[in-house]
């Protein structure tokens, strides 16, 4: 074992008995968690923070809406620019205008690379990605206080465009970095006629330089990210510190029932070839499978286009999409196997034909097992439970596991809501999550 890590361990030890920093509703005011004491992050700093990236984008209801490639999300960048200036970090942007911020280590290692995004979908909320990265920030700034020096190089990344409203691509400046999507999407339009191009030479960058966006193999040593959960199991549950073991794979398919569009009125009921009843029965037999299985997957018939859609006429063609989704393959291909199973005995049954053919295959990310490890050992040093969940939405981590081992710290979403003004996470929460970051980085740090 090597000095440092006999350091980092004996400061963790002494953290061991320590008492649980426990969750309380939020009261707007910075709150003291009982171990506060003891925490390296500064929630009051990091709280003022937040606080004041809520205001760029702000909406009505208290959330934001603050799209990626947009007026609104501008100042908020050259905010959080100055926050990482701030922190000592030397700060550079890349030809995918994700942002940058390089803290130097006392070896000559690869990049240990921590951060999230600052974009939000439309009428989003003010924790989505804003946890993350400011969240990361707040570490360096409670590294430097304690005059901590890491092996590695620290690296901490505000990733462009996650949600992905904007363009309708997501985890774009995370999948270009990754080498995953080209220039091709430099011509893509939105909504007002201007391309992706348009709206990087906007944020100051060459887009003929775009690929040069991308992370050499071997570059990074490991990606961290924090971000509230997105879901509702910790909240639930009541456990601060979600332990990520993946993000999950899916798959869709596109299917079409197709029956025999006939009289309503005088087509008797035992000779119809009726699409939508067929279909409605499709539909439930894919919760039925999902629901069997042991597990967090899910399954989903997200909509149904029934034709012609007139009031006196048997629906004779109906589309709907199926999608699976799970952190193990073999898991979706079992159940999509007894989804066709089912599938063709109401063919049988209803007198009708369905195809469905798979459009959409995404492979999950599983994340190191020693990363999850380091960050179970950060939050038992603190006293807190963790519990280990999967991540049902995408992150910018699933790109970089094309590129390096990865781990993700979740903290509660109260409700399970996101994606909403209503997006809440207690301030405690947020110190736990922030603090386990700080200790998780340096356990990996050290090994
Ligand atoms: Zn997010």
């Amino acid at each position: 074992m090597r000095p440092r890590a006999l350091i980092v361990l004996a400061i963790l030890s002494s953290f061991f008995s320590s008492a649980s920093a426990q969750s309380v509703p939020n009261s707007g005011a910075p709150v003291q968690t009982p171990a506060a004491s003891k925490f390296h992050i500064n929630l009051q700093r990091l709280q003022g923070t937040l606080e004041k990236l809520s205001e760029f984008g702000r909406n009505p209801e208290g959330g934001v809406t603050r799209l990626a490639y947009s007026e609104t999300e501008l100042p908020a960048r050259e905010y959080v620019i100055g926050l990482m200036k701030q922190a000592g970090l030397e700060v550079r942007t890349d030809a995918a205008a994700n942002i940058f911020g390089r803290r130097a280590g006392s070896e000559n290692l690869p990049v240990l690379l921590f951060g999230s995004h600052i974009d939000s979908v439309l009428k989003g909320g003010n924790f989505d990605g804003d946890v993350g990265s400011l969240g990361a920030i707040e570490v360096i700034n409670a590294l430097n206080q304690g005059a901590v020096k890491t092996r590695h190089p620290l690296e901490v990344v505000i990733w462009m465009n996650e949600e992905g409203n904007h363009f309708g691509v997501g985890t774009m400046g995370s999948g270009i970095a990754a080498g995953l999507i080209g220039s091709e999407i430099l011509e893509r339009k939105d909504e007002q006629g201007l391309t992706v191009a348009d709206w990087l030479r906007r944020y100051g960058q060459d887009p003929a330089h775009l690929t040069d966006a991308r992370i050499a193999r071997g570059a990074l040593a490991s990606y961290l990210e924090l971000h509230i959960e997105q879901g509702p199991n910790l909240d639930e549950a009541k456990v601060p510190i979600g332990v990520v073991q993946g993000i999950v794979g899916l798959n869709r398919w596109r299917c079409v029932a197709t029956g025999f569009a006939n009289h309503a009125g005088t087509t008797p009921m035992d000779r119809r070839k009726d699409a939508l009843a067929a279909a409605s029965r499709d539909l439930l037999a894919v919760r039925e499978v999902v629901r069997a299985e042991k597990g967090r997957q899910v399954g989903t018939v997200g909509y149904v286009k029934a034709e012609p859609g007139a009031v006196n006429v048997i629906p004779g063609r109906v589309e709907f999409p199926i999608e699976l989704r799970d952190l193990d393959a073999a898991k979706i291909e079992r159940m999509w196997d007894q989804v066709q199973q089912k599938l063709k005995q109401i063919d049988k049954e209803e007198n009708v034909e369905t195809r469905c053919t798979e459009f959409d295959n995404v492979t999950a990310a599983r994340t190191d097992p020693s990363i999850q490890a380091a960050i179970r050992e950060a939050a038992k040093s603190l006293g807190l439970a963790t519990m280990d969940l999967p991540s049902g939405a995408v992150h910018d981590a699933q790109q970089m596991a094309k590129l390096a081992p990865f781990g993700m710290i979740f903290v509660p979403s109260r409700d399970g809501i996101s994606h909403s003004p209503k997006e809440f996470t207690s301030w405690p929460d947020v110190a736990n999550g922030a603090e386990v970051l700080y200790r998780s980085l340096l356990l990996v740090d050290a090994r």
